[in-house]
């Protein structure tokens, strides 16, 4: 009976025993190793050596054979591309690759371990570097490792039934390699969740130390021994950079942002800004910021790669990740960039958010600071100009008194009243908003529509705008302050006649319905643009409108209009068309019967 005989139904018990192992075992190099030894013991091949690819890499992890030899083989680095090249010049075997010594290649016959036996004549016999190969599949046919065996039973080349056997082994192999290849997958992702999780914690607490913590939870998740994040510095509001890294302080390489940028554009084109990895070693790449600054610092350290994710919002770049990793170390598989990616991402947000609070929050801090310095401006430069203008304006009607009239008393008259009518204004403004308690009664918004109309009559006489009053034939009664409510509709009637021009007419109407009074005040003239009406009411804001701007104003009516307005529990609204007029309308609650 010939030696592959007796082999056959070793192998065939071994094979057994293996495949329950290979369902049921978590440990993979227990697996493996139990593989290489049936495939020695039981199928009585003088050597077997199982590769797992790394990154590039296959590296030999279990040998059946004699100890020596396995202690010469275990951790055998072979380029996989080289292996592959190899496969094509082989006869196919079904899954088995067998490359005879005449074809095989000058360069790899020399690093290949050649057994000690002697070549014969007989065609059938098994040359000393004929070489005999079964790459290790998954499923979805990526490739997980190398099966090389040696030393076939009976030195010779195995027949169809030996190769079968053999195969079921591989078969087993490769199941092992991929169940194991699932269970890390599954573990890391559980991690890389856990990390993501740690670091939307960790940066909400306190954004310099909880870098760091986002750090080490990468770091822990991705086995990496260094990861460093960088944001850069935000030239209004944060100018400092914010940089950490675990388990040391930041030690990547500074890359600008425009290096980063290129890098990461560079390799995803337009849109999304994506990771991408640098290695020690690879092609030049001209012109490469990232890689130019990156590579040498690998080198110089004895990092083998080091993949650099944006830390960023849509296009947003506002700093970035590197996780660092050596030569021992696997590449980064898909999953593992995807996590860097996505927490590249999460702290794009908390970044964002961080710098969007802080220039909420800056003008939200300063404005009572600088309300209250405005309100003592106001009352100060008030009280300064209302002194001597008094004095100005008595001497004035002395002077006309005495029937003194050069051209010029006119002229002071005329302005002096002009800077009478703004200290008058300014005065009213910090008065309000110095929020001076209204002195609130039944008050007739009738009575002061009329009062309004009254007192402009001349003027739009003058003007040569037509002012018309529509009252309804009952009082109108608001709880109102008597001195500060008639300020509002005297300014609104005043301002429709002021910006409309000759031959334009302005109406005063006043209605109620069943809650509240308006008084809506439209005229055909000037009328505010939309970029004007946002800032209508703010104190000392005239329109950019060049015709409104040659008719004096303050700026200060429309704002103490809306204060005194809104203390009354009412509201102004304004409907203008840029050269068409404007309607403003105040809302007062009607006071109760
Ligand atoms: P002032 O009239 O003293 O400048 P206001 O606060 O009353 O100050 O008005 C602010 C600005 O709004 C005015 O300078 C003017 O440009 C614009 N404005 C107000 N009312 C009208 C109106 N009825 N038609 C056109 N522009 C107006």
């Amino acid at each position: 009976m010939a030696r592959s005989d007796t082999f056959h139904a070793d192998g065939v018990r071994r094979l057994f025993e293996i495949t329950r192992r290979v369902s049921g075992s978590t440990d993979l190099a227990g697996v493996l190793e139990e593989i290489a030894q049936g495939v020695v013991e039981g199928l009585g091949y003088g050597v077997a050596a199982i590769s797992r690819l790394e990154g590039e890499i296959l590296v030999v992890t279990a040998v059946g054979g004699p100890e020596e030899l396995r202690e010469q083989l275990v951790g055998r680095r072979t380029r996989a591309s080289l292996i592959l090249e190899e496969f094509k010049m082989a006869d196919h075997w079904g899954i088995l690759r067998f490359l005879p010594h005449e074809r095989l290649p000058s360069e790899t016959a020399e690093s290949l371990w050649v057994p000690d036996l002697e070549v014969s004549d007989d065609p059938d016999a098994w040359h000393p570097l004929d070489t005999l190969y079964a790459p290790l599949y998954s499923s979805s046919g990526e490739l997980l490792g190398n099966m090389s065996v040696d030393l076939p039973p009976d030195n010779k080349i195995p027949d169809q039934q030996g190769r079968e056997l053999l195969e079921m082994f591989v078969v087993q192999a490769g199941l092992a390699l991929e169940h194991a290849q699932r269970r890390e997958q599954l573990s890391r992702q559980v991690r890389l969740g856990e990390a993501l999780k740690t670091l939307a914690f960790a940066v909400h607490r306190d954004f310099d130390s909880g870098l760091r913590d986002a750090a080490r939870a990468l770091s822990e998740a991705l086995d990496a021994p260094q990861v460093t994040v960088r944001c850069f510095p935000d030239s209004v509001d944060d100018p400092v950079e914010h940089a950490s890294g675990y388990p040391s302080p930041p030690r990547a390489p500074t890359l600008t942002v425009s290096g980063v940028r290129a890098g990461l554009q560079r390799r995803t084109g337009e849109g999304v800004l994506q990771p991408f990895v640098v290695t020690a070693e690879g092609p030049p790449e001209d012109g490469d910021e990232a890689v130019r600054v990156v590579r040498p610092h690998l080198l110089a350290h004895g990092w083998s790669s080091c993949l650099i994710a944006p830390v960023g919002v849509d296009q947003e770049l506002l700093g970035y990740l590197v996780v660092l990793r050596t030569a021992e170390q696997p590449t980064f598989e898909d999953d593992e960039v995807g996590a860097v990616h996505e927490a590249g991402r999460e702290l794009g947000r908390l970044v964002f958010d961080a710098r969007v609070r802080r220039t909420e929050t800056r003008p939200v801090r300063e404005l009572p600071e600088l309300d209250r310095y405005k309100g003592e401006l106001i009352a100060t430069i008030s009280h300064e100009l209302k002194t001597p203008l008094t004095s100005i304006m008595g001497h004035t009607e002395l002077l006309e008194d005495a029937g003194v009239q050069p051209a010029s008393v006119d002229a002071i008259s005329r302005n002096a009243a002009r800077l009478d009518r703004l200290v008058s204004n300014l005065l009213n403004y910090s008065r309000m908003q110095g929020r001076r308690e209204l002195d609130r009664a039944p008050v007739d918004l009738g009575d002061m529509c009329r009062a309004a109309v009254e007192m402009l009559r001349i003027q739009s006489d003058a003007a040569g705008v037509d002012l018309e009053l529509d009252l309804p034939d009952h009082p109108v009664l608001v709880m109102g302050d008597k001195d500060e409510l008639p300020k509002v509709v005297d300014n609104l009637c005043s301002n429709a006649v002021k910006y409309t021009p000759r031959g334009g007419r302005v109406d005063v109407r006043l209605d109620a319905d069943g809650e509240e009074a308006r008084v809506s005040v439209t005229d055909s003239g000037l009328g505010i643009s939309r970029q004007d009406q946002v800032h209508l009411f703010s104190a000392f804001h005239r329109s950019t409108n060049p015709d409104a701007l040659t008719i004096p104003g303050t700026g200060l009516g429309l704002a103490i209009s809306r204060t005194i307005a809104e203390a009354h529990g009412g509201t102004i609204l304004v409907d203008s068309d840029l050269g068409r007029g404007s309607t403003f309308t105040l809302s007062v609650p009607l006071a109760d019967d």
